[in-house]
């Protein structure tokens, strides 16, 4: 294997097996691959080296914020005040430390979120097909893929089956272009080199098998992204407005600066010692930890959501769901098990059969009327069963020992028609045998329905089965008694009451039909069969809910958020499948695909209220109904497992793929992969997002509260002619070191419990939300008053100046530290949450309390914090001084409960209620 050959597309396959020294059968073997590896390196475009821990460290000094510590601490030293300068120089280490610290902590969440949402492969080594990481594809793999599949390196096609391929990606082409294998000339264009696929682009349709020929950064993807920058993680709208934040604060710190200088001046204070004052004032003012803590604390959400199931490919859509208004879900298999049991059959002459038996398991009583239904003896139930089992891919597994219970292989619509059969006594082998297939139409979504053609019989004969109104529109006769009868009106009547009745009893319902004597030409479709086609019956499936939905589609509803269902099923299925898991209220409708492109974007959303099922739609579709829910203002979410959804799925403020049956493009599309395709599993995640953005909130309220009231209680002082509280390091320190211990904690803090109970965060919200300033508006008089009201009294008793400072200092770093049980809640008492489940906040409060003491009673640093040791007594008075804080925040918090309390007396008790839409509460 030397240097790749030049024009890979031009040369013969076999040159370029030979060349690759492999066999297109068997693959690689491990061992080859192996090395190829540690020749070719991972199948990745080149990532940004991880930064190093000292890196980081570095990284944090560079902020204008430390430069003007730096000079701070450059004019201490010019004046002679060596151990100002020591502490700031200090501090600002110290800070750095727990920046880095934090910093290091988001990055390895975040390398971890890359890992998660790692693409994979699909690739022959040894002569076995195996599915692994596209990261350890090598140049020489035989790789596989299907309509679906992404590409996941440069490849020469060795076999194609009607394979075509998305090129957008690469070639701005819209439409997919076929492949087939076969050289090209030499100088075919990229875009028309006919017998290659590229990275990065995805199959829509067919298969093919291929030789991977570049991977990683020699790709064509790889060459067009070394010359942009790595692909980064986009900014999410958080991160932007926390960046927006900084710089008002930056402005209004400067204003403060200006005011504190000018009113020291006006009192003919010192001004090296009041500018001094002002620059620790606005270093401490500025939230300069937020931009990590907020990565910090949505990348907690990622590792918290994969712990229930959502992969998050997106940092922003953790934001995002906090805010979702609607969730559009897929029915089959998201909201139902997607295990399908036949209940109940029609047959022509208004039969009704019922099925007995449950899940796969072939063993159950077919009943008319309470008489048992004898197969071998009934023509028409017969061969309304071998059509179902002969127009079918699936396989029953019986039990063994890994599993007790019977299985399905395949299509479990197609499945529960094998067990059928087999209740009735049938044997679906040797009918199988009997008639073997000669060709077939597959299933497709938009068709909703698939036919094959058998022999066995006196000539070929076709079978359908699949949607009644696909199949109908076919027949012309209707099979009963045995023979063949036409389909008048009265039969037509018939069948439909039958199918409604199957329908509204949440029922899936398919038709079987059969025609003699015809044989299926690929080219043309259906068409040739209209008119020849005679019904023989139609198939109820029940596939039962997940047992976990009906509660998350009422958490959702309490919570604001209002889900919908988006099915290829038939309304009426749709609907009393809706009704009865609680997503259809008493007056919500049910409207189709065809109704839907009969409604204008006016009338679509004058009804959308109302509309809670959305049936028999195209994946098309779906991108109109997430762009009508959004033109109302919602933040909408949408499930998808296909490659059509992947439009939709892009265009969701959050898209949805299905871990287990969703392709790969579709995951690619999507911000989210749900790993069990649940939707209880993508409410949990709601419900994470909004925890994420209390934490948030909780930060930025402490940080602001905190940092807003020394402003106010150094202000004050100037102005009623008090000295300075607080001197520069004392200020310094609270701020970088004490209240830097407790970010990270409040930032993890666990989940109250009642975030679905509130309505959505509101999507733009700013982060000083009029919550954040309502409360700020009791914490920061509390803490000014208590800090400053103290100083005052104790200088008015003759307390000497720096003794009275030092306990100012106290009382302020003890009522940040109630601060911080304040902020943890909007509405529970800081005090009765129980505190022991935050270990690391009380880890911080720890540290914090050992570090103020030693700052007190340590002599050295007496000197350098200009503090003196003060008697235990005067501790004991500070920390109730110190607790003012605390408890004007649970004077308000008790007044909110009561509030509720009294607006919703059973609060819980309409939890239970059957719609308890509408009930959303004010978000905290
Ligand atoms: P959903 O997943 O939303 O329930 P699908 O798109 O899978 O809907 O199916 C739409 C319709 O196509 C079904 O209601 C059924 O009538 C028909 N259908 C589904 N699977 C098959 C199949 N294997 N063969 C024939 N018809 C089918
Ligand atoms: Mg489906």
């Amino acid at each position: 294997m030397g240097e790749p050959v030049r024009s890979v597309h031009a040369a013969p396959l076999e040159a370029l097996l030979a060349e690759l020294a492999v066999d297109p059968g068997a693959g690689l073997t491990d061992d080859e691959a192996r090395e190829r590896l540690a020749r070719s390196g991972p199948n990745a475009l080149p990532e940004q080296r991880r930064a190093s821990l000292l890196a980081i460290f570095l990284r944090q000094l560079r902020s204008p914020l430390i430069y003007l510590l730096l000079a701070a601490a450059g004019l201490a030293f010019a004046l002679g005040e060596r151990s100002d300068a020591a502490v700031i120089l200090a501090v600002v280490a110290l800070n750095a430390v727990i920046g880095a610290v934090q910093e290091g902590r988001a990055e390895r969440s975040l390398e971890s979120l890359r890992r998660l949402s790692a693409l994979t492969a699909r690739a022959v080594r040894g002569g076995r097909e195996v599915i692994l990481e596209a990261r350890w594809l090598v140049p020489g793999d035989v790789v596989l893929f299907s309509a679906g599949d992404a590409v996941a390196a440069d490849a020469r096609l060795i076999d194609a089956a009607a394979l075509e391929v998305a090129e957008a990606a690469l070639t701005g082409e819209s439409v997919p272009v076929p492949k087939r294998p076969g050289a090209v000339a030499p100088d075919t264009p990229l875009a028309d080199r006919a017998n290659m696929v590229w990275s990065g682009t995805h199959a829509t349709a067919g298969r093919g098998r291929a030789l991977v020929v570049a991977t990683g950064a020699s790709t064509e993807v790889g060459k067009i992204a070394a010359l942009t920058a790595a692909g980064e993680e986009p900014q999410t709208t958080l991160e932007r407005r926390i960046a927006q934040l900084g710089r008002h604060v930056i402005a209004a710190g400067v204003v403060m600066c200006g005011v504190v200088v000018a009113l020291g001046a006006l009192r003919g204070l010192p001004l090296v010692a009041i500018s001094m004052i002002a620059v620790s004032q606005l270093v401490s003012l500025i939230p300069e930890g937020l931009p990590v803590a907020a990565t910090v604390a949505l990348a907690l959400g990622v590792r918290r959501m994969a712990g229930r199931r959502a992969i998050v490919r997106r940092l922003a859509a953790v934001e995002t769901l906090g805010s979702l208004s609607v969730i559009c879900s897929d029915k089959t298999g998201t909201l139902t098990r997607n295990e399908m049991t036949v209940t109940a059959l029609y047959l022509p002459g208004d039969r009704r059969v019922d099925v007995e038996g449950s899940g796969y398991e072939p063993s159950g009583r077919l009943a008319e009327r309470g008489r048992e239904v004898d197969a071998g003896a009934d023509a028409d139930v017969r061969e309304l069963l071998l059509a179902g089992a002969l127009c079918n891919d699936a396989e029953l597994v019986p039990p063994d020992a890994d599993d007790p219970r019977w299985r399905a292989i395949g299509d479990p619509t197609e499945a529960s028609l094998l067990a059928l059969a087999e209740k009735a006594g049938l044997d679906v082998h040797a009918a199988r045998e009997r008639h073997p297939r000669q060709g077939e139409i597959p299933f497709d979504a938009a068709a909703r329905m698939m036919a094959t053609q058998h022999a066995g019989g006196a000539a070929p004969r076709v079978l359908l089965k699949g949607a009644p109104e696909a199949v109908l529109e076919l027949c012309s006769g209707v099979r009963r008694g045995g023979r063949v009868e036409p389909l008048g009106d009265r039969e037509a009547r018939e069948v439909r009451g039958a199918w409604e009745d199957m329908a509204g009893r949440a029922l899936r319902v398919l038709a079987v039909a059969a025609a003699e004597g015809a044989a299926i030409e690929p080219q043309r479709g259906y068409a040739p069969l209209r008119g020849r086609v005679h019904l023989l019956g139609l198939v109820g499936q029940l596939d039962p809910p997940r047992p976990e939905v009906r509660g998350a589609v009422l958490t959702a509803w309490e919570a604001g958020v209002r889900p919908v269902m988006v099915t290829g099923d038939h309304k009426a299925t749709g609907l009393a499948v809706a009704r009865a898991l609680a997503i259809a209220r008493d007056g919500d409708t049910a409207v189709d695909g065809r109704e839907l492109d009969a409604l204008d974007d006016e009338q679509l959303a004058a009804r959308l209220e109302r509309i809670s099922v959305f049936a028999r739609v195209h994946p098309e579709q779906k991108l109109r109904i997430v762009e009508a829910f959004q033109a109302r203002g919602d933040v909408v979410a949408m499930t998808g497992d296909g490659v059509n959804d992947a439009p939709a799925l892009a265009r969701a403020d959050v898209g949805v793929a299905m871990g287990v049956t969703g392709t790969e493009v579709a995951k690619g599309a999507s911000k989210i992969v749900l790993t069990d395709d649940n939707f209880a599993t993508l409410v949990d995640a709601v419900a994470e997002g909004r925890h994420v953005h209390r934490n948030l909130k909780r930060l930025i309220l402490y940080l602001g509260s905190s940092s807003i009231a020394e402003v106010v209680a150094l202000i004050s002082a100037l102005v009623v002619g008090l000295p300075v509280p607080l001197v520069a390091v004392q200020i310094l320190w609270v701020n970088l070191v004490t209240s830097g211990l407790v970010t990270v904690p409040l930032i993890m803090g666990p989940p109250e419990g009642d975030e679905m109970r509130s309505a959505p965060v509101p999507r733009g919200e700013p982060l000083l939300s009029s919550q954040v300033l309502r409360r700020m508006a009791f914490i920061v008089p509390a803490i000014a008053a208590s800090t400053l009201g103290y100083f005052a009294y104790r200088l008015s008793l003759g307390v000497p100046l720096v003794q009275a400072r030092t306990e100012a200092f106290t009382v302020l770093v003890v009522s940040q530290w109630f601060n911080v049980l304040n902020c943890r809640s909007g509405r529970a008492s800081g005090l009765s949450l129980d505190l022991l489940r935050s270990r690391w906040l009380v880890a911080g409060l720890a540290v914090g309390n050992a570090l103020h003491a030693a700052v007190i009673f340590a002599p050295p640093l007496n000197a350098v914090f200009h503090t003196v040791p003060l008697p235990i007594e005067e501790v004991v008075s500070i920390a109730a001084v110190g607790s003012l804080v605390l408890w004007v925040e649970e004077i308000r918090k008790a007044l909110v409960r009561r509030r509720e309390r009294r607006a919703s007396p059973s609060r819980r008790g309409r939890r239970g209620a059957d719609h308890p839409a509408g009930s959303r509460h004010a978000s905290r």
